[in-house]
């Protein structure tokens, strides 16, 4: 599958070559840059890619393309991509800045959840705009969910969470998608809220994931704007959006090795059906061809 993120097309030159020179390794190190890597992953890329060379004496790019695949797949593979749902029900705070898909993921979240026999509901924790929560029912009901809606607008959202569990727990539904505010002008108020919908939560049972969606179009940017919520809200895993549109493949790896969370999974467009789990083996196919 071609893809707008893909690096084959940069290195397709570099491959097509008869040997490995001195302009492949300016290549490879332009290529990597260009996708987003950032300078010290590139580096560090070039570095151990350099000494396999080394090591299998070979002057072959097929051999060096081969070698590209295992460290970008090895690297990615470090952290466990598994997600944890067990609990019945199991709880799953999505967080993030506003604007990165947020809504739309808990919708697909649904379906994908959905298609597995488990039964969902959402918790609308975001009660500040009554539009919001129209967005996200809307979202819900495409991904088969039900929702548990704030009762006035501006309710304190750990209450709606708590109903929501509560609601979970009395009819039996296996899987709470509780959605949350992103406004980052009121950063430390928003860590606040998070931290007692956390509290009330936990009253009731275990937080089963903390799932922090990135827009992988910002990237490194996008990071920055995040950062409150990585420092505070006991993030789980990453849901990286918008990898059709003109994210550059390099920031998924980065970001796995900046913040040490692994990528749980990936939005791939707007539809209800574009969301999967995260495989570095198909990730890293997509990326090289
Ligand atoms: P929220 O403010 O974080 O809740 O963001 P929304 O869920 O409302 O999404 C913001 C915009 O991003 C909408 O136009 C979505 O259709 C779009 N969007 C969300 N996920 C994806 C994705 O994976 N790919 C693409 N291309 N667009 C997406």
């Amino acid at each position: 599958m071609a893809t707008p993120w893909s690096l084959s097309g940069a290195l397709k030159g570099m491959f097509a070559r008869k040997t490995i020179d001195d302009a492949t390794w300016d290549d490879l190190e332009d290529a990597l840059i260009t996708a987003d890597f950032g300078p010290d992953l590139t580096e560090s890329i070039v570095a151990e890619l350099r000494a396999s060379v080394r090591r299998f004496n070979t002057t072959d790019p097929a051999d060096l393309r081969r070698m590209l695949r295992e460290t970008l797949e090895e690297r990615l593979s470090t952290l466990d991509p598994t997600l944890h749902l067990s609990n019945r029900p199991a709880v799953v705070l999505v967080v993030g800045v506003n604007g990165v898909g947020k809504t739309t993921t808990i919708g697909k979240f649904a379906k994908f959840l959905g298609n597995y026999g488990r039964s969902v509901i959402v918790g609308a924790a975001d009660t500040f705009r009554a539009a919001a929560v129209e967005q996200l029912a809307t979202w819900a009901e495409r991904g088969g969910a039900a929702i548990q809606r704030p009762q006035q607008q501006g309710q304190d959202p750990a209450s709606v969470a708590f109903q929501t569990v509560e609601r979970a727990q009395r009819e039996g539904i296996e899987i709470v998608l509780i959605d949350t505010a992103g406004r980052l002008q009121t950063k430390s108020g928003l860590m606040d809220e998070l931290g007692k919908i956390k509290r009330v939560v936990e009253k009731q049972t275990e937080i089963a994931e903390v799932l922090l969606v990135l827009d992988a179009t910002t990237g490194q940017n996008g990071l920055a704007q995040a950062q409150a919520f990585i420092e505070h809200a006991g993030v789980t895993g990453l849901v990286l959006t918008k990898l059709d549109g003109s994210a550059k493949g390099g920031f998924v790896l980065s970001v796995q090795e900046k913040t040490g969370i692994p990528i749980k999974l990936v939005g791939q467009g707007e539809g209800i059906g574009d969301l999967t789990g995260f495989t570095p083996h198909v990730f890293v196919t997509n990326l090289i061809g």
